[in-house]
């Protein structure tokens, strides 16, 4: 097997990186430097959940598994990539939109939904984020899919004050399944290619939530 190319899919962490309203802010502060330490070194503080990022089962349920116990082959493998085609504002992507691309996925596949929003990361739009319908994401968890990823900063609806009360129904169902999500995801055009091997595996934090990856599309070669 030979890697022919390295797709990065995964946004800066900075102070600029764009997060969800409310949560914490990337802080990024020089901690040790060459002139006065001999090495240079940082001190970072972040959101679990800011920038790209996985989201364990725990994130909307106490009961389930936290990152650290999640199985890391649900982070590591071949993915289909599905083009959620031209979205507008809050639209809904569903089973009917899809359709035969569907056919596509494979029991255990890392699948990737392409909505485009990535465009709007760093302006307001991007809270208006496309979402995946609750029918979509039981029909996928039943075909054995556990690993859901998008180029958008949310996989539901992203509540604000004229949209209140949405709810989270894609992340309900996926953390009752104990499937995981990727949150965040940029650059899915430069996937030109079938078959991608996707690797989002998550930081080794103990017992929480969810953790910034470094995801990447590899473009492999028997
Ligand atoms: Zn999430």
């Amino acid at each position: 097997m030979k890697i022919v190319r390295v797709v990065d899919l995964s946004h800066p962490v900075t102070a600029e990186t764009q997060v969800y309203p409310g949560d914490p802010v990337p802080h990024l502060e020089q901690h040790s430097t060459i002139e006065r330490d001999g090495f240079n070194l940082m001190s970072i503080s972040m959101g679990s959940q800011s920038g790209t990022h996985v989201d364990a089962p725990y994130h909307f349920d106490n009961d389930t598994k936290r990152i650290d116990e999640v199985a890391l082959d649900l982070f590591i493998g071949a993915a289909t990539v599905l083009d959620c085609g031209d979205l507008a504002a809050r639209e809904a992507v569903t089973i009917e939109s899809l359709g035969a691309q569907l056919d596509k996925v494979q029991r255990g596949d890392i699948v990737l939904f392409k909505t485009r929003w990535s465009r709007f990361y760093g302006t307001v739009e991007y809270f208006n984020n496309p979402y995946l319908d609750a029918k979509l994401v039981s029909l996928l968890l039943d075909r054995g899919v556990l690993t859901f990823g998008l180029d958008a900063i949310n996989i539901d609806e992203t509540p604000d004050d004229t949209h209140e009360g949405v709810g989270f129904p894609a992340h309900h169902l996926i953390a009752k399944a104990g499937g995981v999500i990727c949150e965040n995801l940029t650059n899915l055009d430069a996937i030109d290619f079938e078959r991608p091997m996707v690797s989002i595996l998550p930081m080794k934090f103990i017992g929480i939530d969810g953790a910034p990856v470094r995801a990447v599309a590899l473009q492999v070669e028997q």
